[in-house]
């Protein structure tokens, strides 16, 4: 149903621009100097449209309302989870920032899971995967690795969006269930695996 092309495997990763946006803010910890030189040399790839610091304000405003505070451990993980550009497991996040401790990012990851800030993503395997919600990144869809488990995220156009909703509200027609959107994987061999 989609378009030949319509569909573009997109980093996460935000512009080169967004991060030094980032760096330039007052707030700056070493954290964010360091994951700027990282990200640097991926500045001119395609990235996604995440901006980090519009991220930060929604995601220290979610926790604002909800009475907790916005640490720098929690604001560390989330520049993780976009740095990685993909869902995420534990052993990913500790690879990437050795750092860190599996005992915070547990409790961070259960307290932003809670908060609707992030959320566990299923694969192939019965590891955990995070990433931030789509309310904060945007939405789309999962490539699954069915050998390694690995997840992509991937875009569509909109107008393919909307004939994937057209297509599957016609095929719940008459069942008495009102769409209100769509979940869609596509599974099968990661470039590694095939
Ligand atoms: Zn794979
Ligand atoms: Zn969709």
């Amino acid at each position: 149903m989609a378009g030949s092309g319509a569909a573009e495997v997109v980093g996460r990763n935000p512009g080169g621009s967004e991060v030094a946006g980032a760096e330039r803010a007052a707030s700056a910890a070493p954290f964010t100097a360091r994951l700027t030189r990282l990200l640097g040399s991926l500045a001119a790839m395609r990235t996604g449209s995440v901006d980090l610091e519009e991220l930060h304000q929604a995601v220290a405003a979610r926790l604002h309302d909800a009475d907790q505070l916005y640490t720098r451990g929690r604001r560390e993980l989330i520049e993780l989870l976009v740095s990685l550009g993909r869902p995420a497991t534990i052993p990913d996040l500790l690879a990437a920032q050795p750092r860190l401790t599996q005992s915070s990012l547990y409790r961070n990851l259960a307290s932003l899971d809670e908060l609707g800030v992030v959320t566990k993503v299923t694969s192939s395997d019965d590891r955990s995967r995070y990433e931030l919600t789509e309310d904060l990144i945007g939405h789309h869809h999962h490539m699954i690795c069915l050998r390694c488990g690995r997840v992509d995220d991937f875009v569509v156009s909109t107008r393919t969006e909307r004939q994937i909703d057209s297509v599957l509200a016609h095929a719940v027609d008459g069942s008495g269930f009102r769409p209100t959107g769509h979940r869609l994987d596509v599974v099968g061999l990661c470039a590694q695996c095939v």
